[in-house]
């Protein structure tokens, strides 16, 4: 990765390995191990690209870095002299893994290369594609061929995500449904049929969740730790969450919540459209994010006006957030569409019971079916198909339908925390991708 301040700061025994020029731009290699771990990592040092105060895509304004496809040129260069042996380290991976757009021009100088590793390049979210101006393709120096609608071409204007689509050996995203729905206009984002063109190497691997940090019996910030074995303990952190944000105190009214990047593909719109019901029920309702300003002021306007039932928080704060999902008995995630999602997992994690829109990685990893008995059940949530308001309404009425029946609501809950989101599951679906690459070599 770049080295960005925040993340040399966590580093100690940087060692200097090897020196690149790259399009004039000296860039240092550091070598360090990932604090905790035995695993070495390499930064790419180049302070005059990656040392900014801001994000590592935007100024502190958030608006977006004029030169960040020339950042991320360089550091795909260096990535592809890294994976080729060019820069003196006297070592060549057998596979290289690209993560997005900002790597994505790594396969593509990587083609034209007589020995190169297999290459796998992973979408995280395709809304993301690194597209620019024409000029910014002759800017870069890149062959010309590369201009042309079945390479890097995207609607007369240069496309980095392309590159890492049409050059790597395989193609994942980071949940099967995705994968297929990414294959679609709905959700193609314009490269629908350029993925249904690759689709023999496109395939899924739902991320896993860290259960160190994410872990009822073990999580420093909640009121009350708890497990499977303890799982009545949960309903303490709800009332300590009740009074910390000065909601009435009682374990048996239901609280829903969400935590979220408050934007359009997460649904928030949905949300904003169902507070005002929540009157003819007895429920409270715990909104932590930040994002759209249109948003937030919906969302502060409807606790304003609700404040018994609802509570808004505008901001990021990682310690409510687990505060928050350890005493919620829903989680409500409505997105628009989602690759991966991860609350939904950590809710499940935490008997708190996911109420979530069928789309990517949430149909994935939420089980809502029929079955014959109530004892029988194996659904861990609620889900819900359209994108409507009407229809999270409707999915959160049976949610507490549910929540009243406290024997099939427990055993909702057991089923939840008992599923396995471990990146154990991952790793294994990765690496099996890799020896299949490595086998085609
Ligand atoms: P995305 O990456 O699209 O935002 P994910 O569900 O994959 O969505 O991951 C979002 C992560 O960010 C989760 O760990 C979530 O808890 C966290 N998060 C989002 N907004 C906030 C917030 N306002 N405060 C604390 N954590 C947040």
């Amino acid at each position: 990765m770049p080295a960005y301040r925040q993340a040399k700061d966590q580093l100690t025994h940087i060692k200097k390995v090897a020196q690149i020029t790259v399009q004039k731009n000296e860039v240092e290699l550091l070598k360090a191990t990932l604090p905790g771990t035995r695993l070495p990592i390499w930064l790419l040092d180049c302070p005059s690209l990656f040392e900014r105060e801001g994000g590592p895509y935007t100024s502190t304004k958030g608006e977006t870095w004029p030169d960040n496809a020339q950042r991320f040129a360089v550091f795909s260069r260096v990535i592809a002299a890294i994976a080729t042996d060019q820069i003196g380290l006297d070592w060549q991976p057998d596979i290289l893994h690209c993560n997005d757009w900002q790597t994505a021009l790594a396969p593509v100088i990587l083609h034209f290369e007589k020995s190169r590793p297999g290459i796998i390049f992973t979408i995280h979210n395709l809304a993301y594609q690194g597209v620019f101006p024409y000029s910014t393709f002759v800017d870069l120096q890149l062959p010309s061929e590369l201009w042309s609608f079945d390479s890097m071409e995207f609607y007369d204007e240069f496309s980095f995500i392309k590159g890492g689509i049409v050059y790597a050996d395989q193609v994942t995203t980071v949940s099967p449904t995705y994968a297929t729905e990414i294959q679609t206009k709905e959700y193609g984002a314009g490269l629908e049929k350029l993925l249904q063109f690759h689709s023999e190497k496109l395939t899924g691997v739902i991320n896993g969740i860290n259960k160190e940090e994410w872990n009822p019996n073990k999580d420093n910030n909640i009121d009350t730790t708890y497990s499977i074995k303890t799982l009545s303990l949960k309903t303490k952190n709800k009332l300590a969450l009740q009074k910390e944000l000065g909601l009435e105190v009682g374990g048996n009214i239901p609280l829903l919540a969400s935590i979220s990047r408050l934007v359009a593909q997460k649904g928030i719109d949905l949300i904003v459209g169902v507070l005002p019901y929540l009157k003819n029920f007895k429920v409270q309702y715990v909104i932590l994010g930040s994002g759209e300003k249109a948003l937030e002021t919906a969302l502060t306007k409807a606790a304003n006006t609700n404040p018994e039932q609802v509570f808004v928080r505008v901001g990021y704060d990682e310690t409510l957030a687990h505060k928050i999902t350890a005493a919620a008995d829903f989680f409500i995630m409505p997105s628009r569409y989602e690759p991966c999602g991860l609350n939904q997992m950590y809710s499940q994690h935490y008997g708190t019971i996911p109420i979530v829109r069928k789309t990517g990685g949430l149909a994935d990893t939420v089980i809502d079916e029929t079955s014959k008995s109530a004892e029988s059940i194996k659904n861990t949530g609620i889900i819900f198909e359209k994108d409507s308001a009407v229809d999270l309404l409707k999915a959160i009425i049976r949610g507490l339908d549910i929540y009243s029946n406290k024997t099939i609501w427990e055993k909702m809950q057991l089923n939840a925390m008992r599923q396995d989101f471990s990146w154990k599951n991952s790793a294994m679906q990765y690496l099996d991708l890799y020896t299949r690459i490595l086998d085609k070599q």
